[in-house]
């Protein structure tokens, strides 16, 4: 990304270096939408980054690459979004995948519901709707795993609906430039919503016209455009620590100019975990042996990953066994404390799992094995998976 200049707003402006007490009523909660929007999208011509997903108009792709962006850092989508759309070029393409292959496109990634959602809604345009993607929001929203984000990301920038696109960047922006502490209160974020709502320019007129214009000019969707630089100037500028101020084009209409008050966070839980790694050689190659998860389990359904030991049976073990590898691990709330242990340690016989969920998988099969974020961390660092 270009660092932008300062502007004459911010020169003047007096920068907090600590977070603000939010000067509550002070504030109104609305911005002056004209002078808002000039500023924004003036900034966000001339430094935008350049995203494989930024310039088009195809429904299919805007939709993989908002999929893909939740919980995800850009960096990391940005090759799997290339490859997915390589592998799957159409949204017929992956209505007629199997689910192993879309997951192990997947690996690494997380959240592996996003992708079987994914496949199904493919599958449900597909089957229900004649190959036709939904065009509004609402429609879209009928969709399997399709809520009011990724609906409003899909209508405002595939198809010029002027509907808002709030995500947690664009809500602390908002949040910061009316001066208001953080709310994840339902009310707190209807508010948001509103306000945003404000912001977004209306459709074209003649909508149908867009898709013969160059969507690179910021002109041809208003409301496509206007949310994709939002969401830009949250994830680039209004950082959630130490915003850069002084680069910020709205700074003038800003009534908190730095970090906004912060409700209480929930600690993480921390769990103990433990898994086997057990390897053997058969016919030259070198073979892991891997379970396969349940395909009712609530997380990572059908997913392989190394086997998991009941912590009862290392605490039994005598002598004591030591761990080849421990690993930390982040899911959501929880800090995962990874132990993989070795087979020479005679924990194999203490697997839960029948002998039907267990699988010795060649080691130059992984990469393309539908394999959970924590194996294939684990089987890199041992040096049984290669990096991409
Ligand atoms: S970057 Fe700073 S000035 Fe700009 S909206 Fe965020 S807090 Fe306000």
């Amino acid at each position: 990304m270009k660092a932008a200049k300062p502007t004459a707003g911010a020169a003047n402006a007096t920068l907090n270096e600590e977070p603000l007490e939010p000067v509550l009523g002070a504030a109104p909660e609305r911005i002056d939408a004209v002078v808002f929007g000039r500023k924004l999208m003036r900034w966000y011509g001339e430094h935008a980054r350049v995203l494989p997903w930024r310039g088009i108009s195809d429904p299919y792709a805007t939709w993989l690459s908002e999929i893909m962006l939740q919980q995800t850092r850009v960096a990391t989508v940005i090759e799997r979004y290339v490859e997915f759309l390589a592998r799957f070029p159409t949204l017929e393409a992956l209505a007629s995948s199997s689910e192993a292959d879309v997951l192990a496109l997947w690996s690494g990634l997380g959240y592996y519901r996003r992708a079987r959602m994914l496949r199904s809604a493919a599958q449900f345009v597909v089957r229900e709707l004649g190959g036709r993607f939904p065009e509004t929001s609402t429609e879209l929203q009928t969709l399997p795993g399709i809520g009011d984000y990724t609906s409003a990301a899909i209508a405002s920038i595939a198809f010029g609906e002027s509907v808002a696109v709030v995500d947690g960047n664009v809500e602390r922006v908002l949040l910061r430039l009316v001066g208001q502490p953080e709310d994840k209160s339902t009310a707190g974020r209807t508010r948001m919503t509103r306000l945003a709502q404000t912001l977004v320019p209306p459709a074209p007129k003649r909508r149908a016209a867009r898709a013969a214009d160059s969507p690179a000019n910021p002109m041809n969707n208003p409301a496509g455009d206007h949310n994709q630089a939002m969401m830009e100037l949250g994830a680039t500028i209004c950082l959630p620590r130490s915003p850069l101020c002084l680069q910020c084009p709205v700074v003038d209409l800003c009534h908190t100019r730095g970090e906004h008050a912060k409700g209480v966070r929930e600690k993480p839980r921390v769990r103990r975990v433990a898994h086997l790694l057990a390897l053997r050689t058969q016919g030259g190659r070198i073979e892991v042996l891997l379970e396969q998860r349940a395909p009712e389990a609530s997380l990572m359904a059908g997913m392989f990953e190394l086997p998991p030991l009941p912590l009862e049976a290392i605490t039994a073990a005598v002598p004591m066994p030591v761990p080849l590898l421990r690993v930390r691990h982040a899911i959501t709330n929880t800090n995962y404390q990874v132990e993989v242990y070795g087979d020479d340690t005679g924990l194999r016989k203490d697997i839960p799992a029948s002998e039907d969920d267990l699988h010795w998988t060649g080691a130059s099969h992984l990469k393309m094995m539908p394999l959970t974020g924590l194996a294939r961390k684990c089987l890199i660092k041992i040096g049984v998976l290669e990096l991409d």
